[in-house]
């Protein structure tokens, strides 16, 4: 059986096949991403097909998620990569500026002089290379080398603990973005979003283009984690986008803080990813390490509702296994328990009054089925986020693209079903529709929640119901 965790992978060279996507689909994956700083827009198009038809052909909601770049601040072009040692001098410069020492390259951000003093440190391609930041003048900074190392071409630069002045999205994210929308993404993750304005313009730009995806705020800076709660409020997802957020915090704080976060979604009520380097050796090795076995437990046992593989899947040697050791990993851990963060869920209004009172009754009854009728998913999730120990949690929706919107929630398993205008024969019809995957038996007690049917039943209503 599948675990209640549920799986992203990012597509690449490694799994762009269709035969490739549909193992991954039927070893467990949930969701596909697509990682716009790599994907060119006639490829993404082509994933996105294969992926509803690979899906559609197994009567699943596979769904696509769009990971666009983001405002990332990147060296310019070399001629030849520089041999840095520690002691080195390197200049960062605007590119109307005139290199004035041997090691010099541009930045594609001019705010970046404004935005650093003297003393901050700059890491150069994702914590390869440190340098401690000697001067700043209007057009160039002079940096010292730390940790010796190479510097290639359109190298990413972090600036740890720097508040940054960059613009939410880049015209390439704009035209990323048109992409996602005439594709149909599922899900539209915003990168280095800091505060929730950011969040709100990228929604905002979308709906523009009349797209419905739901939005991803990736968090990768220590900004957006003192942002924390703004961000979470307004976002449909939170990704704990640990591979820039591991280099922008002390390593020893980013498991605190992936915790923090973590906790803090279930109490908000906004569904979490954690990403990257789950399963790192495995780019290149049949099996994960001792360690990045725990980690994944532990991102699991936090209930998080999704983990994410990006290099292990889009360039590694082993993506099926990786999804194996996912299912495996997740699943030994659910039979365990999980950390109950779910206990905490704030309840702001009568539906999620509701869900917490179905949840109880769901969990005191012996081999109990949970059904939500749901049009736009939101009931779903609230109650997935309460946890319950009742599952899988049955959503039953009209809608397709709600059925691909459940796909990242923890412990959902989404049907689609056209709704009655009476009750007893929408239930009956859910009922019908387990019924036939054997998914009850006659007798099975299901609790039926649902705020779909104000018309004919009270609102907010929770129905217990033998198959
Ligand atoms: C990350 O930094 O962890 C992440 C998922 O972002 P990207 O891979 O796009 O840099």
């Amino acid at each position: 059986m599948s675990p209640k965790t549920k799986l992203i992978v990012t597509l690449g060279p490694a799994t762009e096949t269709p035969e490739m996507i549909g193992k991954l689909i039927d070893g467990g994956v949930n969701v596909f991403r697509l990682n716009m700083s790599h994907a060119k827009h006639e490829w993404a198009a082509e994933m996105t097909k294969i992926v509803r038809r690979e899906s559609d052909a197994r009567e699943g909601h596979a769904a696509v998620l769009f990971d666009l770049t983001g405002p990332s601040i990147r060296t310019g072009d070399l001629e030849k990569a520089f041999e840095l040692k520690e002691g080195d001098k390197v200049e960062f410069r605007r590119e109307d500026a005139e290199p004035s020492i041997p090691f010099s390259t541009t930045v594609n951000y001019p705010g970046m002089m404004g935005d650093v003093t003297a003393g901050n440190i700059l890491v150069v391609d994702n914590g390869a290379l440190l340098m401690h930041i000697d001067r700043v003048a209007d057009d160039r900074i002079i940096c010292d080398v730390r940790t010796p190392g190479s510097m290639g071409s359109r190298r990413h630069i972090n600036l740890p603990g720097v508040r940054l002045n960059l613009p939410a999205l880049t015209k390439k994210d704009h035209k990323d973005l048109a992409l996602a929308v005439e594709c149909g993404a599922d899900y539209i993750a915003g990168s280095f979003v800091r505060d929730a304005a950011h969040v709100r313009e990228l929604r905002e730009a979308m709906e523009a283009l009349e797209g419905e995806a739901q939005i991803v705020a990736k968090i990768e800076d220590q900004e957006a984690v003192r942002n924390i709660d703004a961000i979470i409020q307004i976002s449909d997802v939170i990704m704990v986008a640990r591979g820039d957020l591991g280099i922008e915090v002390d390593f020893e704080d980013l498991p605190i803080l992936q915790r923090r976060i973590v906790k803090r979604c279930h109490e908000l009520g906004t569904r979490v990813i954690v990403a990257t380097q789950l399963l790192e050796s495995m780019i290149t090795s049949p099996t994960p390490t001792r360690a990045e076995a725990t980690d994944v437990m532990n991102a699991a046992y936090e209930e998080a509702d999704c983990l994410m593989l990006s290099g292990e899947t889009s360039v590694g040697r082993y993506p099926e296994r990786c999804v194996e050791a996912l299912v495996r990993i997740a699943s030994r851990i659910e039979r365990s328990g999980g950390h109950g963060f779910g206990q905490n869920v704030i309840l702001r209004d009568e539906r999620q009054k509701t869900a917490r009172a179905a949840v109880t009754l769901a969990d005191s009854l012996p081999d109990c089925r949970f059904v939500i009728l749901t049009r736009r998913g939101v009931l779903a999730n609230h109650i997935a986020l309460m946890r319950p120990k009742t599952s899988p949690l049955y959503a039953v929706t009209p809608k397709e693209t709600v059925c691909r919107q459940l796909s990242l929630t923890r412990g959902v398993t989404a049907f689609q079903m056209s709704f009655s205008s009476n009750i007893e024969e929408t239930v009956e019809r859910a009922t019908e529709v387990l019924r036939a995957q054997g998914l009850v038996r006659a007798g099975t007690p299901i609790v039926i929640v649902s705020d779909i049917l104000s018309d004919h039943f009270a609102a907010n209503s929770i129905l217990l119901h033998h198959a």
